[in-house]
């Protein structure tokens, strides 16, 4: 039991590496090539609109999770606009 925990856990961070590096996945409905052909038209795809990848599960729940870290920090939004830039209200 607890080497097939082990090896979860490993499949997991696993995963975790693969969203944190290539968080693209090639999208399913065209298989990454952006377009869906119809009967004499060519179209983008409506799934991916023709960017031909989606973003990997496991990457939006990661960006879900800064946004949360990001939201309970105190630290204000910074806003890269070149201005002045007050760390405090
Ligand atoms: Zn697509």
């Amino acid at each position: 039991m607890a080497l097939a925990s082990l090896a979860l856990l490993l499949l997991l961070a696993g995963y975790a590496v693969l969203c944190a590096i290539w968080p693209f996945a090639r999208c399913r409905k065209c298989s990454g090539t952006g377009i869906r052909q119809a009967r004499r038209t060519v179209e983008l795809c409506r799934r991916c609109h023709g960017r031909r990848y989606r973003l990997r599960i496991g990457r939006r729940l990661l960006n879900t999770g800064r946004d949360i870290h990001r939201a309970g920090t105190r630290h204000p939004h910074r806003h890269d606009s070149g201005g002045e830039f007050t760390p405090w209200p």
